[in-house]
This record gives C-alpha cells, structure tokens and sequence, in this order.
C-alpha cells in the first residue's frame, strides 16, 4: 500500500478540465476536473468508428467499456485514500476501425479528502495481535489483494449502486484512527449501523469472489462487479451466499453482525476500483454509469457557452 505525506490543508485551485475535439468530432470528457482522495473519476468517449479506448491513470489502467449505443465507450477510475493531492494527467490512446489512432492527455487534480479523526477503545488482542495471529493478518491481506488485482473483463454491474443496508452511518470514510492510543490505517470504508441479523443486500449485480471469516473484517463478502470493481461486506453474523455465485442487486447476501475487530452489530461496505479504495458513498451518485455523463456534459458546455 502507498502511503505519502498528506497535504492538511485543502488545496482551492481551479481545475483544468479539456474537452478535446479529436478525429472526427470524438470527444473525450472526464469528470469531475477535480476529485477528492477517494472519489471516483467517470472518463466517457464518443465518436464513430471507435474501435477500442485504452487508458492509464496513475500508472493503472483504466477499464472501458461499451456504452449501449455503441459509440460510447466509458470508464470509472478510482482515486486512492492516500493518494497525493496535486496534477494527474489522465492518458487515453483511441483506435478506430480503419486503423487510425489517436493519443489524448488530460489533466486532473487531486485535493485533499479532508478526512477527520476518530478514536476508538477496543479489547487488546484484537489491536495487538500476537505472532500468529499477525501471520494470519498477512495471509488474509495477501487472498484479498490478489483478488482486487485481478481485473474482470466484464461488466457485471447494471445502472446505479444502492445502500447494502438502511442505518446512520456511523463512521465515515476516510477517518484517521486512533485506537488505544495508537494510529492506526485510515477507515477505507463507510460502517453502518444496523442491529444484528437485519439483511445485507448486493449493492449492484456481480459475481461472489471472496466468503469467509477474517481477523479483522469477521465474516466477510466481496463481490466482484466486473472491469476492477469490487464491493465488500464485513462483520455478517451469516453469510447467505456461495463463493461463485452470480448475484443480482438487491438480493439478500448476509445478515448484520460484530464478528471480527468490531465493537457493536453494524455493516462496515468497502469498495475497491482497480485496486484504489474509493468512498461507497460516491458510488451512489452514479445512477447510470456511461449514461449520466453525458448529461452532466450537456450541461457543462451549456454553462460554458453562457459566458463562464
Ligand atoms: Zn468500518
């Protein structure tokens, strides 16, 4: 995992934000100019006679895929936690059916989530663990990471993401903790309360990669949603699914519980994209991937063309 030096102060630049004109009135749009560690970035092509979009983000590769009227093709790029606030710019390579290619860099900018800081009192041996149980740790790390490395080609997921369970959230994402006393790594997910045994439902469409008890996470799901996405669901007092399992959003996968390093029943809803934890939250606005860019487009050269 990276970890750099985090800016505390919230950097107010405006954002450059490039709508190209490419080859034959493609246009490639990235919104939003400006996302916070954490967030997520939609990156939409359009034009004829595409044939495939290719994209690098921080060194990862951006997953694209076909939009509905096939002469979109979009993507949702992740911005790490931790990442370090300043410019990234954002590489696209288009190839058309006649053979032709054309290269495109924009420029994003990363700000500072503004995280805040929680402190937490938990039973010692579930925050110091001892030599083997530290073994354990780094066994399961390992399963996990291989799982969020792996990139699925497919999309599984269909139109918006939906809340896994209803509940106050009870820690936000992004959180520096301090537990006993001691730093520990920032909250890379939301925890939602939720009294134990209510049902936890697939956030979106996908296929079950990961069921199984955790040191840290107890009971605990992922769901892989195609193209380096990835949801989880930690803490379950019951699993309701089997590792393999194509599973449609909505469906019940679990029941709230406290297992593992937890202090009460609540749902704590993680999400990986192409490795970068992202906040769940800000999944929830994208109602339709590849669909609701356009419109926010629209709108965008709208405000542009009355004089901003
Ligand atoms: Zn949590």
């Amino acid at each position: 995992m990276k970890t750099y030096l985090r800016a505390v102060v919230f950097i107010f630049i405006i954002a450059i934000i490039k709508d190209h004109v490419l080859a034959d009135e493609t246009e490639v749009y990235i919104h939003p100019d400006t996302v916070r560690q954490g967030g997520i970035l939609t990156v939409d092509v359009t034009g004829n006679g595409i044939g495939s979009v290719q994209g690098l983000f921080n060194g990862t590769y951006i997953n694209f895929f076909r939009d509905r009227d096939h002469t979109t093709f979009s993507a949702l790029v992740g911005v790490d936690l931790s990442a370090k606030p300043g410019e990234y710019p954002v590489d696209i390579r288009i190839e058309y059916t006649d053979g032709r290619t054309s290269e495109h860099t924009a420029r994003i900018r990363v700000v500072s989530g503004e995280f805040g800081l929680q402190r937490l009192k938990l039973p010692k041996r579930m925050v110091e663990p001892d030599k083997n149980t530290l073994e354990r740790i780094k066994r399961e790390r390992n399963t996990l990471m291989r799982i969020f490395g792996t990139t699925t080609m497919e999309r599984f997921w269909n139109g918006g993401f939906i809340m896994p369970v209803e509940g106050p959230i009870t820690s936000e994402f992004g959180l520096r903790r301090i537990i006993n006393n001691t730093p520990k790594a920032r909250h890379s997910g939301v925890d939602i309360a939720a009294p134990a045994g209510r049902g936890v439902i697939a956030s979106n469409r996908g296929k079950v990669v990961f069921t199984g008890e955790l040191f840290f996470s107890g009971k605990t799901i992922v769901i892989d949603h195609g193209l380096g996405l990835y949801t989880m669901y930690f803490h379950l007092s019951g699993i309701r699914v089997k590792k393999g399992e194509m599973v449609e959003k909505g469906r019940v996968i679990g029941l709230v519980g406290s297992t593992g390093r937890s202090s009460g029943p609540h749902l704590h809803w993680g999400v990986r994209l192409n490795m970068a934890r992202i906040n769940p939250l800000d999944l929830l606005t994208l109602s339709e991937p590849g669909i609701e860019i356009r419109t926010t487009r629209q709108e965008k050269n709208r405000k542009h063309l009355g004089g901003e």
